[in-house]
């Protein structure tokens, strides 16, 4: 940390600060320069008290940190890519991975078809919701474990991974026990006990950022269950709320850049939640696979019109076919390759 103290202190003043610094557990190293006094503070942020606190002192501007407060999912700590397993499947070792399936899974023949229809078009993974998050409690809340159930159902007829939100920190157990992925989604983003909990799970965490969260904060988000024991977590950028209304959600390009950058973690690119209209699906996943994501996640719906939830954004399966066939050539044009079906 940095303490910038302001203009023309005494010598008194500066005293203070160096002390409360001291009665932290820091070193001071004081430059006083023409204009301004600061104060280096020499030590491991992460062990101490925080100095930002000395904000409240009057002589004292600004605090500023020097180091990055996340360590466990910083480049910092792993140079390269990291990889997760999930069964035989590798994400994030060059091949594109596509996550697809309806918001919600409604009923066992809506989720076997679904799941036919994804796997037949080249995903992957298969997703569908049986706890939903709603922003209203008079809509459609999830199947629960009725719906759980449909997707063990899926997994056995189409031998594809399996991809669910867990809302609820006691949930965990009984979810991971259905799943191959556990899905943290924007709204729980920051949920701290429920971020612990799927550490606690060991199974890999799909973590959806936060509609308000800074990029720092969703890397903060994963770091509680990295340093919860659990480094299979996979980041995945949807949207974050602006001022635009054309879209339901801004599709943030950079973060996808940037966490590529700042982190080792796989990033994924949901651009069903941040276009939450049909016609943008395609442009945003080509956006979003050029600024370096590792997979994507889509929703697809047998009969998006009698959807019960995300109507507006799911494909039918038809239009899902092709935008596989649309983003091959920018996923390898990106130096990736489509994940082959097994
Ligand atoms: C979803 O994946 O259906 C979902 C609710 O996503 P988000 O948390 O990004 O809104
Ligand atoms: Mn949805």
């Amino acid at each position: 940390m940095i303490i910038v103290i302001k203009a023309n202190p005494t010598d008194a003043q500066v005293q203070e600060v160096e002390a409360a610094v001291r009665s932290f557990g820091y070193e001071p190293r004081t430059i006083r320069g023409v204009e301004r006094t600061v104060v280096a503070c020499i030590g491991d942020e992460r062990k101490h008290h925080t100095l930002e606190t000395l904000t409240i002192l009057p002589q004292v501007e600004e605090v500023i940190p020097i180091q990055k407060k996340y360590k466990l999912v910083s480049r910092e700590s792993r140079k390269g890519d990291s990889t997760i397993s999930i069964g035989n499947l590798r994400i994030g070792n060059g091949t594109f991975h596509v996550v697809a399936g309806p918001c919600s899974v409604e009923s066992l023949e809506q989720t076997i078809a679904a799941a036919k229809a994804v796997k037949r078009a080249g995903a992957t993974l298969f997703r569908g919701g049986a706890y939903k998050p709603r922003t209203s409690p008079y809509d459609f809340q999830g199947k629960g474990r009725e719906g759980l159930d449909y997707l063990k159902q899926a997994k056995a007829q189409t031998g594809l991974a399996i991809v669910t939100e867990v809302m609820a920190p006691e949930d965990v157990e009984l979810v991971a026990a259905y799943t191959d992925v556990l899905q943290i989604g924007t709204r729980n983003a920051q949920n701290t006990p429920l971020l612990t909990a799927c550490a606690e799970s060991k199974k890999p965490v799909l973590l959806k950022r936060g509609f308000a969260s800074t990029i720092q904060e969703w890397l903060l988000a994963a770091e509680y269950i990295c340093a919860g024991g659990n480094e299979q977590v996979i980041l995945c950028e949807r949207g974050i709320r602006t001022f635009e209304t054309a879209t339901r959600n801004t599709l943030d390009v950079s973060a996808i850049a940037v966490a590529k950058k700042e982190s080792h973690l796989p990033v994924f690119v949901d651009p069903s939640h941040a276009a939450g209209r049909v016609d943008m699906i395609t442009p945003l996943a080509r956006a979003g696979i050029a600024a370096g994501a590792d997979g994507m996640l889509i929703e697809v719906h047998p009969n998006p019109a009698a959807a019960w939830s995300d109507g507006a954004q799911q494909l039918k399966p038809e239009q899902f076919e092709k935008l596989m066939k649309d983003i091959e050539p920018f996923v390898n044009v990106c130096g990736k390759k489509l994940a082959a079906t097994g």
